[in-house]
This record gives structure tokens, sequence and C-alpha cells, in this order.
């Protein structure tokens, strides 16, 4: 058994794993690594193995930094299989349709920039929504708790890695030399008693394991104070008669917002005021969610099973045209809107925060990680001016952070899922 990491060492984007095992090359994760625009673009473009070499992909869950670069790996060949579990195969589709489109975007606003200086329009994207497509072609579904076959001598199966819809840990069993080894890869690991999906599954027997660590060196607060945070949040903005602007994530992070600020509305912990998702994208990917019961712990169950809708509120409005996008600027009185990007470096928070950011009254919450060098992290940082589509604006909005929703396992949630779940861990 042999195994390459050819991404998300040292960093946290672009994991890609080759394992070589009883003859068959396997590519765990595809995923995009994220930079600027230069680097990013070569080395996404430039695979480091030979795609045809590959019997199969393995898709640990849908996050861009883990199935965002399939499209390039079928641009440069690759026609077999890539499995995954039903709701990753649902999420995937939507997610590369749309970070395809963000790519041709791109390249075209680029080759705008090039045309005002006179400089040739030489940008490409990386990959276009025709690959995007392809890729879909090719996914192959597989439910949790089922050995697949790869070969004669080697297989793997997925268990719930409780991280966002679909997320799986992978467990491959192979035949070699005198006996059978257990290889286990975490792919991203969910936090201990998550709050929508089922808890992360734990493996008890295994001889190697390949484990992230995103937040090996930190601790979360814990998910229980998370509510009553929020709740104190949205309480003083209503207050105040203000807009709380949250930057989230589609897939995950604004689902999860929704479903607790529907449990607040129900308890009558917070008012009902009109909640926007302005994201289309995050409209997408709701619906898959809403399909996938499978994923959802007893509470979340319950509800679906009592015709409960948990992604649904009073006065929440889904938005997908751009033209009720703009119209939310006209909403008198307190609002809660939240929009992609996470990092408020692309999608129409950007919009929201142009109208927002100079009143001192409205609250900016930041609920995910900030990565150095976006506008996400510079509002986090409380900076007083920040520039938005290259213009200047004065932060006079509160910012507040809430640290306890992220979806990844703490140092604490990691030791525990490895001393808990693998005692029989072999020592090689
Ligand atoms: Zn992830």
């Amino acid at each position: 058994m042999e195994l390459t990491c050819w991404g998300a060492t040292c960093n946290v984007t672009g994991s890609m794993h080759l394992l070589v095992t009883a003859g068959r090359q396997v590519l765990l994760d595809c995923g995009l690594f994220q930079g600027s625009w230069n680097e990013a673009f070569e080395r996404n473009r430039t695979l480091p193995f030979s795609v045809n070499d590959l019997h199969a992909v393995v898709l640990s869950h849908t996050h861009l930094d883990h199935c965002g670069n399939l499209p390039s790996l079928v641009k440069a060949g690759y026609t077999g299989p890539i499995y995954c579990t039903p709701a990753t195969r649902d999420l995937t589709a939507i997610m590369l349709r749309d970070a395809a489109h963000i790519q041709e975007a791109d390249a075209e606003y680029i080759n705008l920039r090039h045309r005002k200086k006179n400089e040739s329009p030489d940008a490409k994207p990386l990959y276009t929504q025709a690959d995007a497509e392809r890729v879909n072609r090719q996914l192959l579904a597989v439910p949790y708790g089922t050995w697949v076959a790869l070969g004669n001598y080697t297989r793997f199966m997925f268990l719930d890695a409780g991280h966002i819809l679909g997320s799986a840990i992978v467990l491959f069993q192979t035949e070699e030399g005198n006996g059978t080894r257990q290889f286990c890869f975490s792919g991203d690991l969910g936090r201990s008693r998550p709050r929508i999906l089922r808890e992360r599954e734990f493996v008890e027997e295994m001889d190697y394991l390949l484990i992230e660590s995103t937040y090996g060196d930190r601790l979360h607060d814990p998910v229980d104070q998370m509510q009553g945070e929020l709740a104190e949040v949205i309480t003083e903005a209503v207050n105040r008669s203000a807009r709380v602007l949250i930057p989230a994530f589609a897939i995950g992070r604004t689902q999860e917002l929704v479903y607790i600020l529907h449990g607040l509305q129900q308890q009558g912990v917070i008012p009902d005021i009109p909640v926007f998702v302005d994201s289309p994208l995050a409209v997408d990917a709701t619906e898959v969610y809403r399909v996938h019961a499978e994923c959802y712990n007893d509470e979340m169950r319950r509800l679906i099973f009592n015709h409960e809708d948990p992604f649904g509120l009073k006065r929440l409005n889904y938005v997908r045209e751009r033209e009720a996008s703009v119209a939310i600027n006209q909403v008198k009185g307190p609002c809660i809107i939240i929009a992609g990007s996470g990092m408020c470096e692309g999608g129409r928070i950007r919009h929201h925060l142009t109208q927002s950011i100079e009143e001192a009254k409205n609250t900016i919450l930041i609920v995910s990680y900030q990565a150095v060098n976006t506008l996400g992290r510079r509002l986090a940082d409380r900076q007083s001016k920040v520039k938005i589509f290259g213009e200047e604006y004065k932060r006079r909005a509160r910012v507040k952070i809430l640290n306890g929703f992220s979806a990844h396992a703490d140092s604490t949630e990691l030791l525990e899922w490895v001393t808990a779940g693998t005692r029989k861990l072999k020592s090689h």
C-alpha cells in the first residue's frame, strides 16, 4: 500500500491523495487549490499524476477544496467512476456548475481589464460548465455502510463523517501479502453532537489512518452555546431596528443557520422578522438538504416526520433572482440577510455590505473561518475602512463574531475520535 499526498499538506485547500493498493490506483478527493489567480490556475490545471492510470476516484464530501477540481480531471481524460454518497452526488452537481460559472465569469472579467489596457485577452477559465456537466455523469452514488469492490483484492465503504450533508469517512480493506489491511481516510470530520446531522461514526480497527487536522491546534466554543449568543445578537439588532448581515457558505452553514433561527422563532425567543437567504446556490443546496433524511439526527428526523419544515420560517425568503436581491434594499425595519460568499470575496453579500456597512446601527455577524487577505478577515479584524468593488467604505456597522459554528472537529474532538474509535489502531 502506497499513499502520495498531492494537496492539503501544510495548507487547508486542494485535498488530493493517490492510494496505490493491490495494483489499483485510487484518487481520494480532487479538491481545488485556492490562492491567487495565477498560482491557483497553474496548480489546478497541472495534475501531478497520470490520469490514464487511475482506476477510480473516491470523494469524501462536497466542499470545493475536496471536489472542486474534478472537472480538470475529467477534462484531462479521466472517464472512470467517481464514487460518493447519494447526498454528495446531488450537492456536487450544483456545486460544480456554480464553480464553473465563477471560473468563466472571472476569466471574462480579467479579459475585460486586459482589453482596457490594450493587452491581449488571453485568460481562460480553468474549466467550463460543460466540463462540470461531464463530471456529473461520472458520479456514482453509494449509500453509507455498503462495500464496493475495486478489483479482486480491495474494497471500500463510506461511513458518516457528520461534517456536512453526505460527508463520509472512507474505509478501505485490501488483501496484501499475508493478510488483510485496513486503511482509513477521515475526510473532514464533524463535531461531536452536531446540530442537524448524524454523529460521525467511529472506526474500530485500522492499520493506517490519514486524518484531517484543520483545527488540530485549537478549541471551538461549545455547540450549545451558539443558540443563545445568536439570539442575543438578533434581539439587540431588532431593538435598534437594524439589519443583520451574515456572510455564509451556501452549503452547510446557511442551512444550519436557518434551522437555528427556525427553532428560536418557534420558541418565541426572537420575533418574526424577515429573513432572506440571498444566494441561488444556497437555494439549490437547501432543496438537496430537504430530500436526504438519511443524513439527519433523531431531532431532525422527528421534525421531518411530523411534516415540519426545518428549513422554513414564517417570514423566510429564498432569493434566486437578481431583481429580488436588489429589492431587499427597500425593506424597512429589522431583517436578517444570509448571503454568500462565506469570506465576502464573491457573491451577493458584497452588494448588501455596500448598502449597510456605513450605518452604525447595523450588525455584520461573522460565523465562519476567514482566511487572511479576504474582505471577511478585514471585517472580522474590525478595520475602520474597507474596499468593496474597488470603492472605499467606512465601516461603522458593528461586527460580532460567533466561533462555535464550525463544522470541523476541534483538537479535543479529533483526539476523541482517534482514541475512542481506534483503540485497536496498530502501529506500523
Ligand atoms: Zn469540508
